[in-house]
């Protein structure tokens, strides 16, 4: 267990919506969350809204997977603080993840490995693997395995309030249901929906949701306190997807659709 405890103030129950389509076009942004003040999960292009000093006041980004469209604003977070830190700032994530950013992003092509600048011994960024449970004041996090293309997590975060499940990027398997049945009552499930019905089979071949699997897995863990959070749906294919998952599950006020700026009360 990591333990941080030196400012409850930078850890308030919060989670922010950066970034949360399945693509750029059409002034939409990808995936990126903001858990209090100081804790980012994922940095996709979303990343974009938050001013330098915000910035500045991240201490620690929990990745889900390597895929672009959740870790490609990590290259202009780690340029705009360079140099700007006493402290580099953390990267979490899962092996493999961290492997795909030294080889193909921070590799000195791409970008510049800003894990040896401006000083080796003082870099902007320092990478490492996901621990079991950190805690952050009176937030605990941990990572939940994802089913997805990649290695892939999604997280479990606990606040005095209840437990949330950030899915990140996966596909619904039976095993998948079984393990977030296990977790028990959640109070917020932000969960990818990438596709609508009539990409079903695109859907598990890519690792991702469609409201099938979404609808199986939500009436699995259904519960009066249950609010659903769907993000990372794809561009142009939102309207089909609402009308898809209005036709399966009848949640009424406890469904919403991630949009950037929302916040949810953890
Ligand atoms: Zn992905
Ligand atoms: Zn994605």
């Amino acid at each position: 267990m990591m333990h941080d405890d030196d400012a409850q103030p930078g850890y308030p129950s919060v989670l922010t919506v950066l970034g949360c389509d399945g693509g750029v076009a059409g002034g939409k942004s990808t995936s990126s969350f903001l858990l209090g003040e100081r804790i980012l999960i994922d940095a996709g292009t979303g990343l974009s809204r938050l001013g330098s000093d915000k910035l500045l006041a991240v201490d620690h980004v929990f990745l889900t997977h390597s895929h672009l469209d959740h870790i490609c604003a990590l290259a202009f977070m780690a340029d705009a603080v360079f140099g700007l830190r006493e402290q580099p700032f953390a990267i979490h994530a899962l092996p493999a993840t961290l492997a795909a950013l030294k080889a193909h992003l921070f590799n000195d092509v791409l970008w510049p490995d800003f894990s040896r600048l401006p000083r080796q011994g003082s870099p902007t960024l320092r990478y490492h693997e996901l621990n079991p449970a950190y805690e952050f004041g009176t937030l605990h996090l941990r990572p939940f395995q994802a089913v997805h293309s990649v290695p892939a997590v999604g997280y479990v975060i606990d606040s005095p309030a209840g437990r949330t499940l950030l899915s990140g990027d996966t596909t619904i398997t039976d095993d998948y249901i079984t393990a977030v049945a296990a977790l028990g009552p959640l109070r917020w499930l932000v969960m990818e929906c990438a596709f609508p019905a009539a990409m079903s089979g695109i859907a598990c071949l890519s690792g991702h949701v469609s409201p099938d699997g979404l609808a199986q897995l939500v009436q699995a863990i259904d519960h009066p306190g249950l609010q659903v959070v769907l993000t990372h749906l794809k561009p142009g294919c939102e309207r089909e997807i609402m009308a898809d998952v209005d036709g399966r599950l009848a949640l009424g006020p406890r469904l919403h659709y991630a949009q950037p700026g929302m916040q949810l009360a953890l």
